[in-house]
Parts: C-alpha cells; structure tokens; sequence
C-alpha cells in the first residue's frame, strides 16, 4: 500500500546545509519511497535543551509503500550515517529526522508515534510543512491554523 508521509528535517552541529541535502538524497533512494516535493530552508532558534547553535530546518513529502516503523528504522540509519550521536535529549545534532504523518496513520507506541505529537508546538516544523501545501491535520486542525500560535518562536525563511 502507497502512503503518503512527511518528514522534518533539523540540523545545528557541522554543515547543517550540506547534511539536509544528504538527508534528502538518501530519502530520496530509500526503498519503495519516491521523493515528491520539499519545502524551503529555515533559520530557528534552539527550543530547550542547553546552550546550542541555531537550526537549519526543513521538511519533505514522500510517497511509500515502507511499513511506518519500517520508514523510521530507515530515517534513524541516517541520521546515523551522518555522524549523529545521542547524548543530550533536545541537545545538538547533526541530523534530526522526525516522522511527522504517515496518511491516516494514527498510533502511540513510544517508539512511534504518529502524528508526531508535538509538531503542531514547534514553528520549525509547521512553516515547513506549510510550504508543501499540505491538507495535513495536527491534533486535530490543518497545518495553517496553527501558524499563528507559534508567532512567538523566533524562525526566518532562507532564500534559495
Ligand atoms: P527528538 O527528535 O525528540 O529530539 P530523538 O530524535 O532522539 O529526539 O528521538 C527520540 C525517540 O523518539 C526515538 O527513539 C524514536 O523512537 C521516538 N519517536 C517516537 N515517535 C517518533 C516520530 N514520530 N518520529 C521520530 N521519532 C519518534
Ligand atoms: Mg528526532
């Protein structure tokens, strides 16, 4: 079965550029997984954690036919191919791949769970995702209605 899914992408250790363009010609090649469209790139502050660079973020949408944990197991393969190490929980990172939405997917399993259910907090995630022109819904409500909510979080869209 084909689904569609969409991912976030973040970086703030190393060639944060470079590294989401690895990301996404490694999603690109997974198995099974046609690439469809990505958003614009942008500039945010670290939310949490300790002292830390800005991110570089972005997000995806792919078609699949990878079972959701699967498409996970592929993302954290990754992240790990580019030097991601896990130390701090909300740390710094090279490479960060969170699985936002697999279609109608809906779960709670620790190791997976879907929609990614803080996505709808963080503007890192939802300016992104408002770029692929999305009919996503986030707890309830689509992509667009909660741009406003994050009117707080400092984030700048980067030209091309
Ligand atoms: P975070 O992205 O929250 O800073 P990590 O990338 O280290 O932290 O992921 C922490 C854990 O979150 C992983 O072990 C993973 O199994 C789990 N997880 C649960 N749901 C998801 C999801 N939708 N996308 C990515 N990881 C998830
Ligand atoms: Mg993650």
């Amino acid at each position: 079965m084909t689904r569609r899914a969409w991912i976030a992408l973040g970086s703030n250790l190393g060639d944060s550029a470079a590294l989401l363009n690895l990301a996404l010609n490694a999603i690109a090649k997974l198995p099974q997984t046609q690439l469809q469209a990505v958003s614009a790139r942008y500039r945010t502050a670290p939310i949490g954690g300790p002292e830390q660079g800005d991110f570089l973020n972005s997000a995806c949408r792919i078609d699949t036919n990878l079972a959701p944990l699967d498409l996970l197991h592929a993302l954290q393969r990754i992240e790990l191919d580019a030097g991601r190490e896990r130390h701090e929980h909300w740390g710094p990172r090279t490479l960060d791949l969170d699985l936002i939405a697999v279609d109608n997917v809906a779960q709670t399993d620790p190791e997976l769970t879907l929609p990614h259910p803080r996505a709808h907090q963080r503007a890192f995630v939802l300016y992104p995702l408002a770029d692929l022109n999305t009919d996503l819904m986030l707890a309830g409500r689509p992509v667009i209605d909660w741009l406003d909510s994050v009117a707080d979080q400092a984030i700048e869209r980067l030209a091309d």
